[in-house]
């Protein structure tokens, strides 16, 4: 079962209506893309008739994602809130482009949302995370943590592939 379903029928007659749902990490909307949540992702959307066939969606989506530190690859928990605006048009209807935040619907009885949602989450999810702002990373020599460990590499030492780069230059 889909959760995040809209009832066209009703959105006719009322104009305006709410989607909610509280998704699961293996909700199958999941399955295509990377998306390690740590826990469940919370979806509120507010769906309102823009008349000739279009349909705005806004809402909030938010959840905590399960990462690694691009400096140090210490494991990370970053919580992800994100505002939603997509726009639904009919199938045909227009000569819509390929414009972001725009994906064509047909014009069923349900308005299936999750892949557009899916769509949203993968461009608003930030592909760089830090565990911290000032984390020092991993020893570009040794490996050694550098925030919770040190090593007898000197700092000013050259890593040793610029160094043969270096020797070729000079050739
Ligand atoms: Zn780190
Ligand atoms: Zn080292």
């Amino acid at each position: 079962m889909t959760m995040l379903r809209l009832d066209l029928n009703r959105l006719g007659r009322e104009g305006s209506v709410q989607v909610e749902a509280e998704l699961p990490v293996d909700a199958p909307l999941w399955d295509e893309g990377d998306f390690p949540w740590a826990g469940p992702v919370g979806v509120k959307l507010q769906a309102s008739n823009a008349g000739s066939g279009e349909i705005v969606v806004r809402g909030a989506i938010e959840g905590v994602l399960a990462r690694e530190c691009r400096r140090c690859l210490e494991p990370v928990l970053v919580r992800f809130e994100h505002d939603l605006t997509a726009v639904f048009v009919e199938s045909g209807a227009s000569d819509t482009e390929d414009d972001e935040g725009v994906y064509v619907y047909d014009s069923s009885a349900e308005l299936d949302l999750s892949s557009a949602v899916r769509e949203e989450i993968l461009l608003a999810v930030d592909p760089y995370v830090v565990c911290e702002s000032d984390c020092l990373g991993l020893c570009s020599i040794c490996g050694v943590n550098r925030n919770t460990g040190s090593c007898s590499c000197s700092s000013d030492e050259p890593d040793p592939r610029w160094e043969a780069l270096r020797a070729l230059k000079e050739k």
